[in-house]
């Protein structure tokens, strides 16, 4: 289970312009957390900056407690899924799912032990010797987010993990991903520019305009109380 907490985070790529300013964040354990915005407002940069992709130009970020602004990636213990996840196209699904773990010399028995419990509850038993060109839209989906899952990291990010897949399957996933969330009791800070998936997906939800918090609260009280025209706008509630 992780805490993550952000104190008057900045992020600026050519130290003149800033994209993300000013940026006060809790989020609690267990919590699923959607960033929402439209395209260009920092949700990525954001992420990037918790993942240990981007580095950090202001403030403090803390996982658990710990500072973590100059910790590596890999010791941040999270697990970050993309919006074009890339399967490698050469190795079966049962290696795709296990690449990971191999890269972190995991034991084979806990491998073996893993990729079992991972493929069931993610309905990819019967699939674990394909590859991915053998796989539909919402399979190949399936198989990225095993991947993550199999790390066993407690802290999920995504990022905008649904938009390359149809309306339908789309409204599947969100609710599979939101079962697998509740069922491991991860941290997940999710990010979508889609208002609906925000609202229908997340405990609480960040909306950011332009680098900065516009609202952050559930999503009654952002449908019921826009904090501002741009919220109300955005959510499409009355103001
Ligand atoms: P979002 O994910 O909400 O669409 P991003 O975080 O990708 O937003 O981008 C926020 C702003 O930062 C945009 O103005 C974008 O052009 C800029 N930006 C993103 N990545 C880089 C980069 N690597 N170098 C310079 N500017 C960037
Ligand atoms: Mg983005």
């Amino acid at each position: 289970m992780q805490h993550v907490e952000m104190k008057n985070i900045a992020k600026s790529y050519d130290k003149e312009h800033y994209v993300l300013n000013g940026i006060d964040l809790e989020i609690e354990e267990g919590e699923f957390f959607v960033l929402v915005g439209p395209s260009g407002s920092g949700k990525s940069t954001l992420l990037r900056m918790i993942a240990g992709l981007e580095e950090i130009s202001g403030g403090i970020l803390k996982i658990n407690d710990k500072v973590v602004n100059h910790l590596r990636p890999k010791d941040r213990n999270l697990s970050m899924v993309f919006q074009n996840y890339a399967l490698y196209p050469h190795l079966s699904v049962e290696q795709n799912i296990l690449f990971g773990l191999n890269a972190k010399k995991v034991k084979k028995q806990e491998q073996k032990k893993r990729l079992t419990e991972t493929a069931e509850m993610m309905g990819l038993t019967e699939l674990l010797k394909r590859k991915p060109k053998q796989l539909s839209g919402g399979q190949r989906q399936r198989v990225a987010l095993a991947r993550s899952v199999v790390s066993e990291a407690p802290l999920f990010l995504m990022d905008e993990p649904l938009s390359n897949l149809d309306a339908k399957l789309r409204a599947h996933m969100r609710m599979e991903i939101r079962r697998l969330q509740k069922k491991l009791g991860l941290t997940m800070i999710y990010v979508t520019h889609d208002q609906v998936e925000a609202m229908t997906m997340g405990d609480r939800i960040m909306v950011l305009n332009d680098g900065k918090i516009q609202q952050v609260g559930d999503p009654i009280s952002l449908y019921n109380n826009p904090a501002n025209l741009f919220v109300a706008s955005f959510i499409g509630s009355p103001k």
